[in-house]
């Protein structure tokens, strides 16, 4: 065979897509709109690259085929090619997830510039003008030949403007392998159409440009997880982003195996990741037309894209799981929880869809295995908490947090003798946050350490500022979270803030609370250094922990402040434990701090009962510095 045209790239093109679309069409896929073009390019690639090789060889050929049939063969090509390349323009269009979003008018302005190279191509055989068949000579390029060129350039133009304007919607991982695709379709037509018209590489360029798209944007791999054949978190957060941002409503299903870890443990990883599996062909098999996930551990979410409320689904599930599952050598029974999504609760996104949906399974798993319907109120919770933890990590960033001080009364000298820094978080969005709400996400996420570091040196500051002789205070109390007392370097990280004040050790209190001293040895350590600096403690919130009292004793307390529970039960008649618990510190030399102190009466009575110091209401809220300074100098003057 003669071929004028040198067809070597051509066929490697086509063997390098023909295996493409076997490896892609014989795996389970998304249904992603990315996913639909993208297998729409590798099917009109292949017809390009034959049709092409068709259309060649017709031409080369010339004076065995008839006009005719060079005709329809370079129409067919050309017709295909011009619709591959704005398959390329709207794969990437899609892969910023705006596809939903363009205007319908934009979209047919878009498509003007195909539908005219579409009649130019199929007008061709009359008037010339994109490619011509001589009678004598066969093929020839038309008078308007480059204006496919000029198609293409529109396209590819088109393609990286979108790109580039929505990048923040893709990795830079993936921005990259777009640009390079983009770039290789171009090169391709622009050798072929103005270098080398005699050496068929357009296709070879699409082809490479296929190969570039299938391994770092397309691969099935990414999305699917390979112990138990489900898509993976990946794929449902991409199909989660691609159902919010068109508005389609859906609903999810999650079914967590409660005491997952500890089956593990009894089982070994082995034997329950093949039971994960059965599970997983079981859920895979019961509606074709739902997605099935496995999120991590013994945890699944069903996706129905028709929205319904999985009420028979979920009934079905719940018997199955009655029955046991196979085991190598004998058989596992498993207790799920379950947790629904319904279609009508709306999610602003999908990383809160997925944070959601796991808040709720963990909760599910807790509750020890019910069934929670996801309701506005839990996603209001969630996104509260959200915005809570950024107004906290905003403000430690920033330096913001404010202290407060609340005085403490001493019954014994009659004046405010001691008063206890609290921290305060105002949000401009949410107003003022409760430290009872922030600082167990502190604790939680890690920042209690940098919070706690913060407070600690906004009192020095205080202190540092203010003579506390002047104000007749003996010493400033400052909680620790338990999370601190465990860190080694705790004594001598607050000694290092405190001397860079110039602030004495002895001026400051250390609250420690009952959770703090379940881990004694860490504890110990740190309060014998501190100890050596002239601190005291406060044993904190006594009475609402479970401790030991006996460990508890052995600490080296100096203080204890009894809770604001056991002194207002004692004051509404429900309970009459005070006094005894007053008694038996007392005894063991302690001094003690009665909390809540909400009236006069109550006061009086503390005072007699041989409460050492008052800390309420009564006396003051916890206040800003300026209003404490005023409030210590009228009190103690
Ligand atoms: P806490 O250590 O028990 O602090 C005393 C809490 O009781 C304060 O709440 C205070 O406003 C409140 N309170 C005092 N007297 C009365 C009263 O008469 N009636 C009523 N109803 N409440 C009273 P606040 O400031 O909301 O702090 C809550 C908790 O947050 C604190 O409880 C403490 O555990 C924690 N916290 C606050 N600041 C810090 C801090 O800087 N570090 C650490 N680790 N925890 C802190
Ligand atoms: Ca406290
Ligand atoms: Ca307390």
């Amino acid at each position: 065979m003669i071929m004028t045209w040198n067809p070597d790239f051509e066929i490697a093109a086509l063997l390098l897509t023909v295996v493409f679309n076997v490896f892609y069409w014989t795996q389970r896929r998304l249904p992603l709109y990315q996913n639909h073009f993208f297998s729409r390019i590798l099917g009109i690639e292949v017809g390009v690259i034959l049709s092409d090789l068709v259309a060649s060889y017709v031409s080369s050929e010339g004076m065995n085929y008839s006009v005719l049939v060079q005709n329809v063969a370079n129409t067919v090509y050309f017709g295909l090619l011009a619709f591959l390349i704005v398959e390329f323009y709207f794969y990437t269009v899609s892969l910023t997830g705006i596809s939903g979003h363009i205007p319908k008018a934009l979209k047919i302005i878009l498509q003007i510039p195909f539908l005219l190279m579409e009649v130019f191509i199929l007008s061709s055989p009359v008037s010339g003008m994109v490619f011509t068949i001589d009678p004598v000579d066969g093929y020839r390029r038309g008078w308007g030949y480059l204006t496919i060129f000029a198609f293409v350039c529109i396209y590819i133009v088109l393609s990286v403007v979108f790109i580039t304007r929505f990048r923040k919607n893709v990795a830079l991982g993936q921005l990259i392998s777009i640009y390079t695709f983009s770039l290789i379709v171009f090169m391709g037509a622009f050798l072929q159409i103005v270098f080398f018209p005699y050496v068929l590489m357009t296709n070879g360029c699409s082809a490479l440009a296929i190969a570039i798209i299938y391994l770092s944007l397309q691969n099935p791999d990414f999305y699917n997880n390979n112990m138990t054949g489900l898509f993976n978190t990946d794929a449902f957060t991409e199909i989660a982003k691609e159902k919010i941002s068109q508005n389609k409503k859906f609903s999810c299903f999650g079914i967590v195996m409660d005491r997952y870890a500890t089956a593990r443990k009894i089982y070994g990883k082995e034997h329950l990741d093949l039971c994960m599996t059965e599970i997983a062909d079981y859920l895979k098999k019961l509606n074709p037309e739902f997605l099935t996930f496995y999120f991590h551990e013994g945890c699944f979410v069903i996706l129905d894209p028709a929205g319904k409320d999985f009420s028979a689904s979920g009934i079905k599930i719940q018997k199955r799981f009655d029955q046991p599952w196979k085991l190598e050598n004998g058989e596992i029974y498993f207790h799920i929880c379950t947790v629904l999504w319904p279609a009508e609760i709306a999610r602003d996104n999908a990383a809160e869809l997925m944070d959601g949906l796991q808040m709720a399974m963990d909760e599910a798993a807790e509750a020890g295995g019910s069934h929670i319907n996801i309701s506005q109120e839990l996603i209001e919770r969630m996104r509260y908490d959200g915005k809570v933890e950024s107004a906290l990590n905003q403000a430690l960033e920033n330096d913001s947090l404010e202290v407060y001080f609340q005085p403490i009364y001493s019954n014994s000298q009659g004046r405010i003798s001691a008063a206890e820094a609290l921290a305060r978080l105002s949000d401009p969005e949410l107003g003022f946050i409760s430290p009872e709400v922030f600082i167990p996400k502190a604790e939680q996420n890690g920042s209690i350490m940098q919070l706690g570091r913060q407070i600690f040196e906004k009192t020095c500051s205080f202190i540092h500022d203010h003579s506390l002789d002047e104000l007749k205070i003996d010493y400033i109390e400052i909680n620790l979270s338990p999370i601190q007392c465990l860190q080694e370097q705790l004594a001598e990280e607050l000694t290092e803030i405190a001397s860079k004040y110039g602030v004495s050790m002895n001026r400051v209190n250390l609250e420690i609370t009952e959770t703090a001293t379940t881990d004694a040895g860490a504890i110990r350590e740190n309060m014998k250094q501190l100890l050596e600096y002239g601190t005291t403690f406060s044993l904190d919130d006594y009475g609402t922990g479970f401790s030991n009292l006996i460990n508890i004793l052995k600490l080296p307390l100096h203080i204890v402040k009894i809770d604001k529970s056991i002194v207002w039960s004692y004051f509404n008649g429900a309970g009459d434990i005070l006094p005894h618990v007053i008694q038996m510190f007392k005894n063991q030399h302690l001094e003690i701090v009665a909390e809540g102190v909400e009236s006069q009466k109550m006061a009086d009575e503390l005072a007699h009962m041989g409460c050492d110091y008052e800390q309420g209401f009564y006396f003051s809220r916890p206040i800003p510095e300026k209003e404490f300074l005023e409030y210590v100098r009228k009190m103690n003057s």
